[in-house]
């Protein structure tokens, strides 16, 4: 721990009234999400490490939520009763070789669990832009990276075990429980704290990750599916100011055999240095690129753990529409380059296969997912996503659970098939509503 932390901790403990080690709880001082964008509702943060101490809290308490590394750029993780931190429950529990499973405490983060799997031999299909993420947390909100033959991070899921509001300890496995594990997955908090979490998994890789710069709207808009489908898992970054990609990173899965990629890429060069997707901004955060093979844990995402990923102080959207719409919807979006450009870092493009989770956003259909990295300029920004919307409307856009969107709650009912089910399974999980917080009750339950 870093001596700042630790004095900072040190001291929120002394002014807070302890509970018992098990359940610790700092008070006096509301947390606030990862980039700063909002603080949560309450000051009452408990740190529970065990099964047991998270069965005390929830009989101790009326209300409360599951908080996991304060990611989200919205509220669906914010209480203002009790925040019960997942963050100390953090350990991976166990590998099955054979049956290719690992299992770890939902508040361990991927940038954790990568290396340990990666040591054992094993690997991940995929991990998302960055690995500071808690696993619960990310399969919570359909969490994704990119690659039209990879599911979200919550298609790895293949079991749950969740503590839920009466104290009880319930389990979802793919293998038995059908329709209810596939409501359970993308649980959007809503259900009960996830405790454990196994994991599909596969035999270790390498990857190997090219970048190429400003690649032609013509080529893109002639040769979409062939350019996201050019790597293992492909991305384009852009600020909408051209009649250019900015940037496209190609990550390819390397046996040792694959050969580099050409200087040229659909009339896009191959960057001769590492590059961050923000151009401005260092590369020294970045995931090493100019196809040096590495473990599949260090080129997946664009961040490296213990450096700060994406910009920081910012704001984050981002749309799931039908891959067989992606050029629609992307020259839709590039005509609103004039009033997005002043606010916006960067935007970022990927593809995420079909899944049949009930609240993911692809289910049952092969996406394409468009991000924007915002400025925090929320002002701005609240005006910009209406625009946004309105242009995706014919694609019946659906946003991403953990960012930003001012889709109307009836909208997102018509775009989400089992919502209506989803409340039920809920319901039946969570009585009394006591995981409730404004989040849910505006968008999900108030249609
Ligand atoms: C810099 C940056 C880059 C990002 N890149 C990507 C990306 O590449 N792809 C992408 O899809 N998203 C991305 N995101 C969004 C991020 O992955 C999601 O917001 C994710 O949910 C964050 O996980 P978390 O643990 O921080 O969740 P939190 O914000 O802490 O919580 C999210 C939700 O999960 C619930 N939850 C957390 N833990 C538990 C638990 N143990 N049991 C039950 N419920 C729980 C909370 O109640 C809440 O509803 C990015 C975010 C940032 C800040």
């Amino acid at each position: 721990m870093k001596r700042k932390t630790f004095i900072t901790l040190s001291s929120t403990l002394m002014a807070a009234p302890i509970i018992s080690p098990f359940e610790r709880m700092f008070q006096n001082k509301k947390l606030k999400n990862w980039s700063g964008n909002l603080e949560y509702s309450t000051d009452k943060v408990f740190y529970p490490q065990s099964v047991e101490a998270i069965q005390k809290l929830v009989k101790a308490h009326d209300k409360y939520k599951a908080l996991g590394t304060r990611h989200c750029f919205n509220r669906i993780a914010d209480s203002k009763d009790n925040l019960i931190s997942m963050t100390e429950m953090n350990k991976v529990v166990s590998l099955d070789e054979k049956e290719q499973t690992v299992t770890v405490e939902g508040g361990i983060k991927y940038g954790i669990l990568a290396p340990h799997l990666d040591e054992k031999g094993f690997a991940l299909h995929n991990l998302a832009s960055l690995p500071h993420i808690s696993v619960a947390g990310s399969i919570a909100t359909a969490t994704h990276g990119s690659g039209v033959g990879n599911g979200n991070l919550a298609t790895a899921v293949t079991a749950l075990e969740l503590v839920i509001p009466d104290g009880s300890v319930v389990h979802f496995s793919k293998n038995k429980d059908g329709e209810n594990f596939l409501a359970a997955v993308v649980g959007l908090g809503a259900l009960g704290f996830v405790t454990k979490v196994t994991l599909h998994v596969e035999p270790t890789y390498m990857v190997k990750q090219n970048v190429f710069v400003k690649l032609p709207m013509t080529q893109l808009k002639d040769h979409f599916n062939e350019i996201v489908s050019a790597g293992y898992s492909v991305s384009l970054f852009t600020d909408w100011q051209s009649d250019s990609i900015n940037e496209v990173w190609i990550k390819r899965r390397d046996d040792g055999t694959s050969k580099n990629m050409e200087a040229q890429f659909y009339g896009a060069k191959a960057a001769t240095k590492n590059l961050h997707p923000i151009a401005e901004l260092s590369a020294e955060n970045c995931t090493e690129q100019l196809g040096v093979a590495g473990k599949w844990y260090e080129r997946l995402p664009h961040f490296k753990m213990g450096f700060t990923p994406s910009s920081g102080v910012e704001l984050q959207s981002e749309y799931f529409i039908p891959q067989v719409n992606a050029v629609d919807a992307i020259f839709a979006i590039q005509r609103l380059g004039k009033q997005i450009g002043p606010h916006l870092f960067i935007s970022e493009i990927r593809t995420i296969a079909a899944d049949d989770l009930w609240m993911s956003p692809c289910r049952h259909q092969a996406s394409v997912a468009l991000h924007f990295t915002w400025k925090q300029e929320w002002d701005s920004v609240q005006k910009l996503l209406p625009l946004i919307e309105k242009e995706l409307e014919p694609y019946k856009a659906r946003p991403h659970w953990g960012k930003l969107f001012t889709m109307s709650p009836k909208v997102l009912t018509s775009r989400y098939e089992k919502l209506e089910d989803f409340k039920k399974m809920v319901e039946m999980y969570d009585p009394k509503g006591q995981m409730r917080n404004e989040f849910l009750n505006t968008n999900i339950f108030s249609t």
